[in-house]
């Protein structure tokens, strides 16, 4: 499967915005955008004005590369979105964050979503007792998602879970950290995505 292999700490600079991509990193001094926060490349301390075409198409770039998709996957999201009654940029987010990669994340059994989604297809995890290994795999409201047994010794899965005490878990995830579960309690909703998103934009990209 083809995977961006450059500097992720780029692709903040070019959002302009921490879109927090390396995990512990992104809390520190060393992080990239908190260094540098301008565009990358050799007119990026300039003053860049975009197009309206120029400002969607960075907003789905922005949107595409926190959550670790590529164009392909992102699209066909946003299709089933489409189709889904109710606002269809509401359930874009919504259904990216409901992906499996993003529930391990948000849960603090991963530092970073990329890292998530490797510990997903590794086979780390389970869903109400079953082993799933497909980061796009939609949660459900009442599943409970667990490290597998055999995982839980894991040193990079323990030192998420201490790492996550940092940043906030969402309210619509209820995590045992002890039991290494977390349970959804509810569908998460557009309101309980804080990060700046602007989702209009991607559909009226796309509608073009
Ligand atoms: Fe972005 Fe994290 Fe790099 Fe900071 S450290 S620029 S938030 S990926």
């Amino acid at each position: 499967m083809a995977r961006y292999c450059e500097s992720v700490c780029r692709l903040c600079r070019r959002e302009n915005q921490k879109l927090f991509l390396k995990g512990d990193r992104c809390y520190s001094e060393k992080c990239g955008f908190e260094r540098r926060s301008y565009p990358p490349g050799q007119h990026g301390q300039g003053r860049i004005k975009f197009s309206e075409y120029g400002l969607q198409l960075r907003e789905k770039q922005k949107i595409k590369r926190m959550y670790g998709l590529l164009e392909k996957q992102f699209r066909s999201l946003f299709e089933k979105a489409e189709q889904m009654k109710g606002i269809t940029g509401s359930n874009l987010l919504t259904m990216l964050e409901r992906r499996l990669d993003n529930v391990a994340y948000r849960s603090g059994f991963a530092n970073s979503r990329a890292e998530a989604r490797q510990l997903v297809r590794h086979g780390h995890f389970a869903i109400n007792g079953l082993r799933v290994n497909i980061p796009s795999y939609l949660v459900d409201k009442g599943d409970v998602v667990e490290v597998r047994e055999k995982s839980r010794a894991s040193a990079r899965i323990m030192g998420a879970l201490e790492a996550v005490k940092r940043r906030e878990i969402p309210q619509w995830l209820e995590l045992e950290s002890s039991q290494f579960k977390s349970r959804v309690r509810d569908l998460p909703s557009r309101d309980d995505l804080t990060a700046p998103m602007e989702e209009r934009l991607v559909v009226e990209l796309y509608s073009k």
